[in-house]
């Protein structure tokens, strides 16, 4: 940003900006942290060590002062949730509902001007405050991304069974929503692999659940999007970590192949990872990974963090097109986790779209800071275009799937699909499930996630047809969506769709009535967004080509390449 002459903010010029964002790379204030001889711990956001890892590693003198920091940073954390907790405790004697802000978002839910009343801020808190290598834990504020996760564990040669694909997605977000990714077949998701969380009520008093203290709550929170309350601080398991992740990329020339493959390989216990990437009807892989220090057969070595590195899905088709069986190569563990990071799955490709611009290696390259996820969400958020991008995530039983993707080829035509085996949640919840009974009497083990990101209509009342048409087809089918996207269900139709009785009585005993429910938190008001009045920004977004620039000049002004840039778990070249 600039400032003119009498103060006025003059908005950046993109072009100039990506000059010198590009000239920067290798001088960015940043590299120096991010070098492969550093250790990445130096850079990570990384409190204290639990006394017993220093018991093991260090001497007696550090131990006390590690003792010390963690005192410290305990007391730090215990002092804020207490700020908060105030804050909370006096909305809800007013009778005043609240939402909770912690600085980013994947979810592309519109928010509309009545729900930015009351607004909680927690972004700060993001630390990781202790890691146990005997315990296997890591306990860490809830503002932690994937990617500061993973650096503060990987040193102990642990890591997190399930890491949602997108560095920004925070812990808290992941335990209040719905995530998983592609080791959830095998681990469930994100909120299984967790042991206990501490949480302020709607009334303000700090509670700790686990499954064996307040397991209702526990379960509950999981997935209601923060309804239920405020997490404010968890602890995650954590699993030995290897140097790689050998992938296989079986290749699938049918829907029904992909799915048939994808519950085969499920049933594997010697896999750690199973998803696929569908790019037509005719053309798609199924991937499978297992971690490994010591890869059976000499493998190349795959990144896809750098500038200069492929972008993982057309990588992906370009080593399975004119393969005659599956393909190998290793990737590095972290490497492996973000794997989408750069294009965003393949949302990103859409940006070049929209100008439009080349859409080659040299563009990827050029750009490369525009294409992470936190600035891909940055910019998607402020040029509106979430509005009639169909951003929406749907778990379906397996013997249903390839029926639905066969209605969404004919309906949208977005390619690619990302496919993801789930183990299902234990019910009730308030995470897709489908409680249909096997010949066994027992719900089916697995759902499959579909990914389907493309660009919709541009007309709003045709885009919200076809949403609405998506929603009648999924529960045709079984199914059900991930709540972070649009959802246009009525009021009636939502709660026959999920359990709502469990979930109400839940609330009246947590006094989490004064809270916005799931169902005001999900739902797209067609009617309220109808009415909200035009304001200059949103004319301007909304006003082709200029909306793009304006949505660069957010994302570069949010900042947030310099994160992808710091990060220290990425192999560089
Ligand atoms: C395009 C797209 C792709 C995605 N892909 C994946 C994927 O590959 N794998 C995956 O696992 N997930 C994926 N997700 C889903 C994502 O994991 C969830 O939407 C997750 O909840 C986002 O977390 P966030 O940190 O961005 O938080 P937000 O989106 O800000 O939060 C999600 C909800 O949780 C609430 N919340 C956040 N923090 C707290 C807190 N501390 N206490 C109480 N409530 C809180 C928020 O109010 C909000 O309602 C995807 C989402 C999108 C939009």
């Amino acid at each position: 940003m600039q400032r003119c002459r009498g103060g006025a903010l003059r908005q950046p010029n993109f072009w100039r900006y990506a000059a010198v964002l590009k000239r920067s790379r290798s001088t960015s204030p940043f590299s120096s942290l991010c070098t492969k001889s550093q250790p990445a711990q130096a850079a990570a956001p990384f409190l204290f060590e639990s006394p017993r890892i220093h018991a093991l590693k260090n001497i007696g003198t550090r131990q006390h002062s590690s003792q010390s920091k963690s005192a410290s940073s305990m007391d730090v954390h215990r002092q804020q949730v207490g700020q908060i907790s105030e804050q909370v405790r006096r909305l809800y004697e007013r009778g005043e509902k609240f939402r909770i802000s912690h600085g980013s978002t994947n979810s592309t839910r519109p928010s509309t001007a009545k729900l930015r009343s009351n607004i909680i801020g927690i972004g700060h808190l993001s630390n990781v405050l202790e890691v146990d290598k005997e315990a296997k834990t890591v306990v860490v504020e809830p503002n932690v991304p994937m990617d500061r996760l993973v650096e503060a564990t990987l040193p102990h040669g642990l890591i997190p069974p399930v890491i949602m694909e997108f560095p920004g997605i925070t812990v808290g977000g992941g335990y209040a929503g719905t995530s998983g990714e592609s080791s959830s077949f095998k681990h469930g998701y994100f909120n299984e692999t967790i042991n206990w969380v501490e949480m302020i009520l709607a009334t303000g008093e700090v509670v700790r659940c686990s499954k064996s203290e307040r397991p209702d709550l526990f379960h509950g929170a999981a997935g209601a999007v923060g309804t239920l309350g405020v997490t404010t601080l968890v602890e995650i398991q954590l699993i030995e970590a290897k140097k790689y992740v050998e992938v296989t990329y079986h290749p699938v020339s049918s829907v029904s192949e992909a799915v048939r493959k994808c519950e085969l390989h499920t049933n594997d216990p010697n896999l750690d990872y199973v998803d696929g990437i569908l790019y037509s009807q005719t053309q798609g892989a199924i991937v499978t990974g297992r971690m490994t220090d010591t890869p059976l057969a000499d493998l190349k070595i795959q990144t896809f963090s750098n500038a200069r590195d492929p972008w993982y899905y057309l990588h992906v088709q370009n080593r399975i097109t004119d393969a005659t069986g599956p393909v190998s190569e290793l990737i590095p563990l972290a490497e492996y986790c973000f794997r989408y990071d750069r294009g965003g799955f393949w949302v990103g490709a859409s940006a070049f779209d929209y100008f439009p611009f080349p859409f080659n290696n040299f563009t990827r390259w050029w750009l490369d800071d525009f294409c992470h996820t936190r600035m891909l969400y940055t910019s998607l958020h402020a040029s509106g275009q979430s509005k009639s991008y169909i951003v929406q995530d749907l778990a379906l039983p397996l013997d249903t799937a390839e029926q639905f993707i066969d209605y969404t080829s004919d309906t949208f035509k977005i390619w690619p699909l990302w496919l993801c085996p789930l183990k299902q949640a234990t019910m009730p919840t308030i995470h897709p499930h489908n409680s249909d009974k096997q010949a066994n009497g027992r719900p089916a083990e697995h759902m499959l996630n579909i990914g389907l990101w493309g660009p919709g209509p541009k007309d709003h009342d045709t885009s919200i047809a076809l949403n609405r048409d998506l929603e009648r087809k999924l529960i045709e089918l079984g199914g059900m969506k991930w709540l972070y996207a649009h959802t246009y269900y009525d009021e009636d139709e939502f709660w026959k769709i999920y359990p709502r009785n469990w979930y109400e009585e839940l609330r009246q005993k947590y006094k989490a009535t004064s809270l916005p429910n799931v169902y005001d938190k999900v739902k797209v008001d067609v009617e309220a967004e109808k009415k909200e009045p035009k304001t200059w920004a949103s004319m301007i977004a909304g006003t082709w080509p200029i909306g793009g620039f304006w949505a660069i000049g957010k994302a570069i002004q949010s900042g947030t390449f310099k994160q992808a840039r710091a990060s220290t778990w990425r192999t560089r070249k």
